[in-house]
């Protein structure tokens, strides 16, 4: 061990000694059994495994104690689980079967280097069916019972899309995702198994002999930033070199979100061209630079063109993180328009095809493009993403969530993008509304009335019927005979230029960055491989800088909820297996 650059890099080492004392009395010269990079949902998850397994840990991130938690702190909250109690309770037949057709149709595995993320999700897609929601229920995780339904595909039974309603949200939001696991490992570091370093910036993996044996890097300087804003990067005054060892180093240092210039990189011909301009779903920390490090150790990055980005982004009024976009959640019942006027074709509805939407957007030759509502859709079909714009859920507040959910007003937080975000036009008249979106754009592309009273005529001369042949009606028809949806997430169908509906809403929509599907190639120990398909001894990767197992579990698509679960698997499975790789 280099004394001096452990002592030069020490911001508190107290910890780090008595961890290295027990580790030296059992004859090595170590920091710590395990050594976890990132301290988000998979780092938490893994390196509470680790601890209760009796290993000692040591938890690094380069953000501040107050951003522990990573992106999932953010995050909706949504869980993927199949044929739960609260599916039952809402009469939907949901089973690994079903769920499984949904997820191969969906991810669509067709390469060789699918071998291992298809194992992954197939483990996964098991786990989901039976232990995982049991497995979180007794630390205290609950769900709100209503199932949501999300990614609702529209092709055919084997093509894309969820069947049923799978969307399992948090009660507590993305917090009360973290909050079992944050408990499990501060109650490690009470214990003395684990000590968490903030602010330290891994920079390399150290290697003897082929064996990765530890990491390198450097501390920065304190941050009071607060959650999720960017801290700086400077370090620390003096003396900010580190050096630690272990046994087994654990990846888990997120995606590429933040980082739009690896995503142009990475960004695959089917989707068209990047757009010029796109706004962010994560903090700036998620830079995959951690991944490119990984790399240089000689880890290898599988299905790295495969990525998940919103087409419903919107402008943050009230920012955190640098270009810091929303996410829409959208209800079925919204007239999709491209950038020029013209109505999106079927099966491309709000909260069906994610990237076929995105496909076809790319097509267009804009970066944005628009929906079309009302006041009762809006009330009733908008939910944004993020755990800041749920504060009844998040809060736990069950009268509130009452209130906001099914008292037919608009929720506060959507109401404050109306009044607020940059993208919102409303109007009394079909006219007027246009007037208002084409002074947003500046008319680039300039709109015209006639092109999207057209669109909005045609469409509502067939809402007044209970049957017709617009597969958009027909789907939010479907979606009400979902007690769920017609209780609180689907608006009665009606004409867009109903008064009594009114006031008319536009919403100006951009692409917003989010998930990395493909990633660190992992065996199903977790243990990350080299490109002849070796394990790099003593490295292991879990969360989405593995592709949340296997270095893609998702495939192409992903039927959603499955990140934070997916975080939750891979992180497990490499805590455990760390743990036993490095017992006696
Ligand atoms: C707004 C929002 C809503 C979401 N909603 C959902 C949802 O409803 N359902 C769902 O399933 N998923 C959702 N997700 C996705 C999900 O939250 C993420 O995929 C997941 O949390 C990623 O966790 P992670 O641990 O892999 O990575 P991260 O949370 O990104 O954590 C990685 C950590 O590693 C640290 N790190 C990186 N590099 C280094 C380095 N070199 N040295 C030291 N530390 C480093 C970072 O600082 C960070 O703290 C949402 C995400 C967001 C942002």
């Amino acid at each position: 061990m280099n004394e001096t650059l452990r002592r030069a890099g020490a911001l508190s080492w107290a910890g780090v000694n008595t961890l290295g004392q027990s580790l030296r009395k059992r004859g090595l010269d170590i920091d710590a059994d395990v050594i976890v990079v990132g301290a988000g949902l998979a780092g938490l998850a893994a390196a509470a495994e680790a601890a209760e397994a009796g290993r000692t840990v040591l938890l690094l991130d380069q953000e501040p104690e107050q951003s522990l938690g990573g992106q999932a702190w953010w995050s909706f909250g949504g869980l993927f689980f199949v044929d739960s109690p609260e599916q039952r309770r809402l009469r939907i037949k949901d089973s690994l079967d079903l769920a499984w057709q949904d997820w191969t149709g969906t991810a669509g595995f067709d390469r060789p280097e699918d071998e291992l993320p298809r194992r992954w999700a197939r483990a996964y897609v098991e786990w989901a069916a039976t232990e995982k929601r049991s497995w979180l229920r007794q630390m205290g995780h609950r769900v709100v019972p209503v199932v949501g339904w999300a990614e609702r595909g529209g092709d055919q039974a084997t093509g894309h899309g969820n069947s049923v309603p799978r969307f399992h949200i948090t009660w507590g939001t993305g917090p009360g995702v973290v909050e079992p696991f944050e408990r499990r490992v501060r109650a490690a570091a009470a214990d003395g198994r684990l000590k968490f370093l903030f602010r330290h910036r891994v920079d390399a993996l150290t290697m003897t002999n082929g064996v990765v044996d530890g990491v390198a890097g450097t501390v920065l300087e304190p941050s009071d930033a607060p959650r999720g804003t960017p801290s700086s990067r400077t370090p620390a005054a003096q003396g900010s070199a580190f050096e630690l060892r272990a046994q087994a180093v654990i990846v888990t240092s997120g995606g590429i979100g933040g980082n739009h210039d690896l995503v142009r990189k990475a960004w695959p011909e089917r989707l068209g061209s990047p757009p010029a301009r796109m706004l962010s779903g994560v903090p700036a920390h998620v830079d995959g630079r951690m991944i490119e490090i990984t790399e240089q150790a000689g880890g290898q990055v599988i299905n790295r063109d495969r990525m998940w980005h919103y087409v419903e982004g919107i402008t943050n009024w009230n920012p955190v993180w640098p270009l810091h976009g929303i996410r829409i959640l959208p209800g079925p019942s919204s007239l999709w328009l491209d950038a020029t006027g013209r109505r999106l074709p079927g099966p491309l509805y709000p909260g069906f095809d994610t990237l076929g939407t995105l496909a076809h957007l790319r097509g267009t030759g804009y970066d944005h493009s628009w929906f079309i509502l009302t006041r009762k859709i809006i009330a009733r079909e908008f939910a944004l993403s993020g755990s800041e714009q749920n504060p009844d859920l998040t809060g736990r507040d069950r009268r509130a969530m009452l209130t906001s959910r099914f008292g037919g007003r608009v929720p506060g937080p959507v109401q404050a993008f109306v009044d607020r975000g940059a993208d919102f036009v409303t109007g009394r008249s079909l006219a007027g509304l246009v007037d208002g979106m084409n002074t947003i754009t500046g008319g680039a592309p300039r709109l015209d009335v006639a092109t999207v009273r057209a669109e909005v005529v045609a469409r509502d001369r067939e809402a007044m019927n209970p049957f017709g042949k617009d597969g958009q009606l027909i789907a939010v028809r479907g979606a009400r005979a979902y007690l769920g949806d017609r209780l609180m997430r689907v608006a009665r169908p009606h004409r867009l230029l109903d008064p009594a509906a009114g006031p008319l809403i536009a919403v100006r929509l951009h692409v917003l960055t989010r998930k990395t599907l493909g990633g660190l190639h992992t065996d199903l120990s977790a243990r990350v491989l080299r490109s002849d398909g070796n394990p790099v001894p003593g490295l292991y990767a879990a969360g989405e800088a593995a592709g949340f197992g296997g270095g893609g579990m998702h495939g192409y698509r992903s039927l959603e909820g499955t990140f934070l679960g997916g975080c939750l698997f891979s992180g497990r499975t490499a805590g455990r297996a760390a743990a036993a790789a490095t017992a006696g």
